[in-house]
């Protein structure tokens, strides 16, 4: 049989030639096309995706993110701010970048983390930390926390290995832990059952001998996300220790994703589990620049932990992705030098931004209520997931799937108001628990939040009429 290559240059000569007999142009091109086919059918089972991507095919960002440009809906779905991140990052990013500046800013950087940056990381987490973090082997900086999650669970989940998740969840923890050919283990918050609804995300709760039950000698870790993202539940000191307890006596890493580590709300206090008695050791830390800094679209993250863990980190990164953006990096470092110089004040970023959202959540937990939705209250993060059953509308014509996905159809297409539908955050098994739930994000300037409620009142008054 002659090669692809020699076939596909004989056929081309074949067509543009006027001296060949038109019987072998004829013959060399069916000849061709037949070669085509065959590969085509060969290649039906050699091009297709690996086995470990089964089932993962489907994203809940992919579908709504869609939907919501499409319509041209106000996006109160994907978490991001409408808004500006502060000047101690975008005016850093400005300054590098402009002419005449170090053209090095423009260059590969250190793989495992702009030196600049890891030191101005390793200098904060070391007071929240309580402990000395060491800006070479305890830090890497990564794509997004995304980045740093994926290190996290493909760096030290083995096939058959189990990991602990607790629901509901960031959706991408368990395609991360399939990827790895792990298997995951749920445990759902549990809503206490208050005869007048469940309104604040302390009714949520983590049944201690329902986890207990899940770790056995195949659980290699636990994913903690504190504050959680959907539900905005900030975990205790008491519910981390009991976490932290069952870590160590069954010598199993903890991942704590911190992404909305300075988002915390009222009176409450964030814990960090890396700082409970020994868990330092078993803990690997994920952080966010862009939650950090309000831009979402630099995608820097990083993690933080002891060198025996982050090496395995550092490894996967190191042949992967190798080094983040510089530019990007070196903006990050300095916008963390300047607002950790004010660490305490009030015009420190990681107070503003709080400060500022509790007042967005506080407005839109009252415009739901107003349109009879009902909010549960997060203590930290920026999301508000609401029940949505008193509305009564019949959104059975709005596509597949959980009555959570049609409703969010419904809504960003009849009435222009884009969310997230919350069953995403649960597992196939627990999606039920999810599905009266739609999330809102109150990240979003005033204004944006004032359009959705115009149009959300308008909906609700139309229901009643
Ligand atoms: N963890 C949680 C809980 C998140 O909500 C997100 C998304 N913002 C991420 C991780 C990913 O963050 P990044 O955009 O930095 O990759
Ligand atoms: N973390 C953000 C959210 O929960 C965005 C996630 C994404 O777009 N993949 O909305």
């Amino acid at each position: 049989m002659p090669r692809l290559a020699s076939l596909q240059s004989l056929y081309r000569l074949c067509r543009s030639s006027s001296y060949l007999p038109v019987a072998s142009v004829t013959q060399a091109s069916s000849c061709y096309q037949q070669h085509i086919r065959s590969l085509e059918t060969m290649a039906s089972d050699k091009l297709k995706a690996a086995e470990h991507l089964k089932g993962l095919e489907g994203s809940v960002w992919v579908e709504f993110v869609k939907l919501a440009t499409e319509e041209k809906a106000i996006n109160l779905g994907q978490g991001f701010p409408d808004f500006a991140p502060p000047n101690s990052v975008t005016q850093a990013l400005t300054e590098i970048i402009a002419p005449g500046s170090n053209p090095l800013m423009s260059q590969y950087t250190r793989s495992y983390g702009h030196a600049r940056l890891v030191n101005a990381i390793a200098a904060m987490y070391t007071k929240f930390m309580g402990r000395e973090v060491d800006p070479m082997t305890g830090v890497l900086v990564s794509v997004g926390a995304y980045g740093s999650l994926y290190y996290a669970i493909n760096s030290h989940v083995n096939p058959g290995d189990e990991v602990i998740i607790i629901e509901p969840f960031f959706d991408c923890y368990e395609p991360m832990v399939r990827m790895a050919r792990g298997v995951p283990r749920f445990i759902a918050l549990k809503p206490t059952n208050k005869t007048e609804g469940v309104t604040s995300t302390k009714d949520f709760t983590l049944d201690i001998n329902e986890l207990r039950g899940l770790f056995n000698s195949k659980t290699k870790a636990i994913i903690v996300n504190n504050p959680n993202n959907p539900l905005g539940k900030l975990f205790t000191r008491e519910e981390l220790t009991e976490i932290a307890d069952l870590c160590k006596e069954h010598d199993v890493i903890c991942i704590s994703d911190e992404v909305y580590e300075h988002l915390v709300y009222d009176d409450n206090k964030f814990t960090r589990i890396a700082t409970l008695p020994d868990m330092w050791d078993r803990t690997i830390t994920v952080c966010s620049a862009g939650k950090i800094f309000s831009a979402t679209g630099w995608k820097l993250g990083w993690s933080i932990g002891p060198q025996h863990l982050i090496k395995n980190c550092q490894t996967l990164h190191q042949n992967c992705v190798y080094t983040c953006p510089t530019l990007i990096q070196e903006a990050v470092a300095r916008g963390l030098e300047i607002e950790f110089s004010r660490l305490g004040q009030p015009e420190c970023y990681f107070l503003e931004l709080p400060r500022e959202l509790q007042e967005k959540r506080d407005k839109m937990a009252k415009i739901l209520r107003e349109c009879n939705l009902t909010p549960i209250i997060p203590d930290g993060g920026y999301f508000m997931m609401a029940q949505y059953g008193h509305l009564g509308v019949d959104v059975s014509q709005y596509g597949d799937g959980p009555q959570d996905y049609k409703m969010v159809r419904y809504l960003t297409k009849t009435q222009g108001v884009a969310t997230i539908p919350c069953s995403a955050f649960y597992s196939a098994d627990h999606k039920s628990l999810g599905e009266p739930y739609i999330r809102f994000c109150f990240i979003k300037d005033d204004c944006t939040i004032d359009k959705a409620a115009e149009k959300l009142k308008a909906f609700s008054k139309s229901l009643k009429a």
